[in-house]
């Protein structure tokens, strides 16, 4: 069962504490998919520009990801510098820069408008909310997006909300949406706004997720070496949703797709752009995910 993902390619400028990397490939679908591809087909739809390399698209077709739906623009990829500092979990944006995607009207391949699970990637909500107009009749609807729409676009991504079932955000970002400060109260808020499934991130202190009257608590995997935490989250993402993509939905499931999507966003931080998440096998994702049950088993 595929999923469709919609969401940015981009090339970033990253500064961390220790080293720099300049136009990485990066973007939500880009992170998603590389990530999602590992327990199911992608299929994925955004826009790209005419320096999109090659490589790049060779890559994408190497694991498992569809790519009718890239259209290609004339003008540069999205653009997006961030620079880390000294704790890993706040980051300065110093620019973005949507290029092609200040234009860009998502049209969803025929083939693709039958899909069960969608995932709206970090973009505009008003794109979202195309996208969902387009999709006959998915199962599930997730959706993943940060302060800069939250503050851009907040009335767009509230109507957007109510047509997702699976909201997934950091926990900075749940503040900003709710306008809480403490993450319990922000989840109700949230909650109240459309999606019946929350699952709040929390960078190096794990995640939370509410389901039904639920609520399960997982740490993140312990990293000795963080390199470049770009696109954790939207690794997060796809490990996430991409386990659930074969699974009943149930509490259960659900559970065991947060520490995918841990296990994921582990392997994204320990190198810049994608070059650890493009390099691992199915048997070394299995391998932390049974680091992971070993570490956090406990008696009653
Ligand atoms: P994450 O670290 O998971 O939050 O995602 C980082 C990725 O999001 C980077 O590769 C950026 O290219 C991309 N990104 C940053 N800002 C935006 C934005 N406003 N809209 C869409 N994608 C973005």
């Amino acid at each position: 069962m595929s999923i469709l993902v919609v969401g940015s390619v981009a090339y970033d400028d990253i500064i961390t504490p220790f080293a720099s990397r300049q136009r990485a490939l990066g973007g939500s679908a880009i992170y998603f998919s590389l990530a999602a591809q590992h327990f199911t087909p992608i299929s994925m739809v955004a826009v790209i520009g005419d320096d999109f390399k090659q490589s790049d698209m060779r890559l994408l077709e190497s694991h498992r990801i569809d790519t009718t739906g890239l259209i290609r623009e004339s003008g540069p990829c999205f653009y997006w510098k961030g620079e880390y500092l000294g704790n890993w979990n706040d980051r300065i944006t110093h620019a973005t820069h949507l290029n092609v995607f200040e234009h860009f009207n998502p049209v969803i391949p025929h083939d693709y408008r039958k899909a069960e699970i969608v995932f709206l990637g970090n973009i505009a909500p008003e794109l979202q909310n195309k996208v969902l107009d387009q999709v006959e009749h998915p199962r599930i609807v997730a959706l993943d997006t940060m302060n800069y729409w939250i503050s851009h676009a907040k009335e767009a991504l509230i109507e957007t909300l109510r047509r997702v079932n699976i909201l997934i955000v950091n926990d900075s970002e749940a503040r900003l949406l709710s306008g809480e400060q403490s993450i319990i109260e922000a989840a109700r808020t949230i909650r109240a706004m459309g999606p019946t499934i929350l699952c709040i991130k929390r960078g190096e202190h794990g995640a939370l997720l509410w389901y039904d009257d639920q609520v399960f608590v997982a740490p993140a995997y312990p990293m000795c070496e963080v390199v470049d935490p770009t696109g954790a989250g939207d690794s997060f993402a796809g490990g996430f949703l991409g386990y659930l993509a074969r699974q009943k939905l149930d509490i259960h499931a659900l559970r065991r797709a947060v520490v995918h999507g841990s296990v994921m966003g582990s392997f994204t931080v320990e190198s810049f752009s994608v070059d650890r998440l493009a390099a691992i096998g199915t048997d070394d994702v299995n391998k932390r995910y049974q680091a992971f049950v070993d570490m956090t088993h406990f008696d009653r």
